[in-house]
């Protein structure tokens, strides 16, 4: 098994909260001023997971290629993200993931759980899953 570190890129918003302005209507996980909040289910799970198995950066306005300057090969970087905007020039890096507004019944990041292992014991974390 490969104990490579890698970097896990982690994006925030409708990939592991959502955010919504104004008051909440009905349950909610906090909120801070104008604006209320809910953690996609599973989140503790996930991040004890990534936390221990990765490096973490939470960037919600890196591109890969901002990470490849900063001196992680890109054979190393995996990012999720609801969005693929910033990863369109390095594609093989994102995984992308369904955008999460407030399904209590969301399994998405229990699935990414063995995807991101899968792709952490290759030597390139690139490529189709
Ligand atoms: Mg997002």
């Amino acid at each position: 098994m490969l104990t490579k570190r890698r970097l896990l890129i982690l994006d925030l918003d409708e990939t592991l909260v959502y955010v919504r302005e104004g008051r909440a209507t009905g349950e909610c996980d906090f909120t801070f001023p104008g604006h209320h909040a809910v953690r996609r289910p599973h989140v503790d799970s996930f991040l004890e997971f990534a936390f221990r198995r990765f490096e973490i950066a939470v960037w919600s306005a890196a591109t890969a290629d901002d990470v490849d300057h900063r001196g992680w090969a890109l054979s190393d970087v995996l990012a999720i993200d609801d969005r693929t905007e910033s990863y369109r020039r390095n594609y093989g890096n994102l995984v992308r993931v369904a955008p999460f507004e407030g399904d209590p019944a969301d399994r998405q990041l229990l699935e990414l759980v063995d995807i991101l292992e899968r792709r952490a014991q290759r030597p390139d974390v690139r490529g189709p899953d």
